[in-house]
């Protein structure tokens, strides 16, 4: 996510018995980039929201009642709704691990790195430039080990 991207928010609140529970969406703004071809991708998420926050956390979450999360429960810190963690695990939870610009995208052309979907036919007929295939001929000549005049 870019700095200073914006995330759009839709949020309810509903006073249930120990706190709030806010229910809403939040969009955002992702921008990545392709993990096989590196274009650059910009995309909208949009997510669910369901976060409950505690008027008092300390005697609801006992750990008798814990479903083995590990995650402490929001609170209402002086009736006010820290949002922004929330928002923050759920737009990450929603971003794809391996963006694609697109499923069929082919990649990169592992030889000069151009990108395949622009430019799908193109070859490598003639890899190697005239000029430096003389100068590999060049090599194989040189002497390897010949047996040395001073060698006693
Ligand atoms: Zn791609
Ligand atoms: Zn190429």
């Amino acid at each position: 996510m870019p700095e200073g991207s914006s995330i759009d928010l839709e949020l309810r609140l509903e006073a249930v018995m120990d706190g709030v529970l806010a229910t809403g969406t939040a969009s955002a703004r992702a921008v990545g980039e392709c993990v096989r071809c590196l274009d650059t991708l910009d995309d909208t998420v949009v997510v669910d929201l369901q976060e409950l926050y505690l008027y008092d956390p300390i005697s609801a979450g006992d750990g008798a009642e814990d479903d083995g999360e590990e995650d402490e429960l929001p609170a209402l810190e002086d009736d006010l709704l820290d949002l922004e963690p929330v928002l923050r695990d759920a737009v990450v939870l929603a971003l794809p691990l391996n963006p694609v610009c697109d499923p069929e995208c082919p990649g990169l052309c592992p030889e000069c790195g151009a990108r395949l979907a622009d430019d799908p036919d193109h070859t490598h007929g003639d890899p190697i430039d005239p000029r430096w295939a003389s100068l590999g001929r060049l090599t194989q000549n040189l002497p390897g080990d010949v047996p040395g005049p001073n060698k006693e």
